[in-house]
């Protein structure tokens, strides 16, 4: 049973009274001492404000807690890190999976097993002492459920394919309270629809997925002074497009800020960021990188050996909590002038306040599709565009009409669908470029298979599309 909200509030509001008699996590409502804790995101501009907040410390207290939401009328919402989470209201119970922290790696079968609550780097670091790796995407503070049931495509996807590829078996809690384990075997349909088609149809509680022998990779990044970006650009344009699978790589356009804990070449430039990872024993990762290098002075060369544990490095995402915005599209194809466009655009003559305006290159294993079919779309497009901005004073008002300029810049290579992971949503970003990405018949199934496990739409609030 919970106490904490006992402790600190003698006047017990009913609903988390009910939900704390239910389960044994602590529960706390709002104006509690740890409700602001229990909600916070990594992603400081998703406001969570729901009814009742519970840090589910099993399966057990998930499948109580939904309980608790239908009974109530509320629709539930779940939160790992905050990386991805749009906005709660007072209409929701919030589940916050950080104690269900488990990791199991079986070394000889070569999967991990871990609970809602684990991110990324824990993985990498339980698995690496075994010569294994994980499918993580490049900031591996990430969540691995939240991740995963978004497709997640990471520094090595042209090699192995989306997170969502190589998921065995999922644990969930459906609206009806029971809780599942799906797998190809076991409710196939509803093992179709997690796997890429994000949050809409139940609580994921715990994970198995396939781990890959990989101990290190030849990878890093790049940056270049942006005088150098159209050389660079047009050059890492013509060689990605013959790159072997072992090759994984995106440029971005970055405006780093000038404060003094970023390197003192970078601090206040704006610049091109290109990165590189190469996963192969045969072939040679410095030789295919060659090509690149002689394009242009890098101020900053990374790509090196590197540990797979530290594949983190390989972006160098930000890891403090931040108010992002974010917009994203897939390309169809990428000739010399978008190149041009998107320079023209994201880069200083453009003016846009943005953080980060990244193309990932798509392709390889992520064309190919799972050996045990999923919904993760987008397979046929050739880059991932994604754009980010802070919504921040002075210029929080006027980010989201920048992320979308750049949108629209890029509309006429564009396939009009988005990867689910990067479509943003904290300022409320429509989800017509995530529904996009399916084809009709996929969109029936998706729709279909939500309205048999949840016909009340109790997950709505967590759905992106
Ligand atoms: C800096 C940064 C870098 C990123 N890099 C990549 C990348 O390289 N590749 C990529 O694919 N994505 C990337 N993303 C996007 C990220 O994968 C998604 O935002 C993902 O949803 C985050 O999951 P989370 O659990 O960490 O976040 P949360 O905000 O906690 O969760 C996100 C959503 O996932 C759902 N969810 C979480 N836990 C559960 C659960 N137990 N059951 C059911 N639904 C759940 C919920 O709907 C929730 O709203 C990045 C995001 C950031 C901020």
């Amino acid at each position: 049973m919970s106490t904490s909200i006992e402790e600190s509030s003698p006047v017990l509001p009913s609903l988390a009274e009910r939900l704390g008699a239910a389960t044994a996590g602590p529960v706390h409502a709002p104006g509690d001492g740890g409700f602001d804790l229990s909600v916070a995101s990594f992603n400081t501009a998703t406001a969570h404000r729901p009814a009742a907040v519970l840090v589910a410390s099993s399966a057990a207290d998930v499948a109580a807690a939904v309980g608790t939401a239908a009974a109530a009328g509320l629709s539930i919402a779940v939160q790992a890190t905050g990386h991805g989470a749009a906005a709660t209201g007072p209409g929701s119970i919030l589940i916050n999976t950080r104690l269900l922290d488990s990791i199991v790696i079986d070394p000889h079968a070569r999967t991990a097993t871990v609970g809602a609550g684990v991110r990324w780097q824990q993985v990498l670091d339980a698995a690496s002492p075994h010569g294994l790796a994980a499918l993580c995407g490049s900031a591996t503070e990430v969540g691995v459920v939240g991740y995963t049931l978004g497709g997640g495509i990471g520094p090595v996807a042209r090699t192995h394919g989306f997170a969502a590829d190589h998921v065995i078996e999922i644990e969930v809690v459906t609206a009806d309270g029971q809780l599942r384990r799906v797998s190809e075997t076991s409710e196939p349909d509803l093992f179709w629809a997690l796997r890429g088609g994000g949050a809409a149809f139940g609580i994921v509680t715990q994970i198995t997925f396939r781990l890959f022998p990989i101990q290190t990779v030849y990878a890093g990044g790049m940056f270049f002074d942006f005088l150098d970006a159209p050389r660079v650009l047009h050059g890492w344009r013509d060689w990605v497009h013959r790159i072997p699978e072992s090759v994984s790589s995106s440029v971005a356009v970055v405006n780093f800020p000038p404060l003094p804990v970023l390197p003192e070449a970078l601090r206040g430039r704006t610049v091109l960021h290109l990165r590189y990872a190469h996963v192969s024993e045969t072939e040679d990762g410095e030789e295919l990188l060659a090509p690149l290098r002689a394009l242009a002075e890098p101020i900053i060369d990374t790509v090196t050996e590197i540990m797979y544990a530290d594949v983190g490095s390989i972006h160098a995402d930000p890891t403090d909590p931040m108010p992002g915005a974010e917009r994203s599209m897939l390309l169809r194809r990428l000739p010399a002038e978008a190149i041009d466009e998107f320079l023209a655009t994201v880069g200083p003559a453009g003016g846009l306040p943005l953080v980060l305006a990244e193309i990932r290159a798509m392709g390889g294993a992520l064309a190919r599709g799972a050996e045990v079919p999923n919904a993760v779309a987008g397979r046929d497009a050739a880059f991932s565009l994604f754009a980010v901005g802070v919504l921040a004073p002075p210029i929080a008002d006027v980010v989201p009409g920048a992320l979308d300029s750049v949108l629209s810049a890029m509309e006429p290579w564009g396939t009009g669908g988005a990867l689910m992971n990067f479509a943003g949503g904290a300022d409320g970003a429509p989800a017509d470029r995530v529904r996009a990405a399916w084809g009709p018949q996929e969109r029936r199934r998706l729709s279909e298979i939500r309205d048999r496990f949840d016909p009340n739409g109790l997950f709505a609030a967590a759905a992106r599309w």
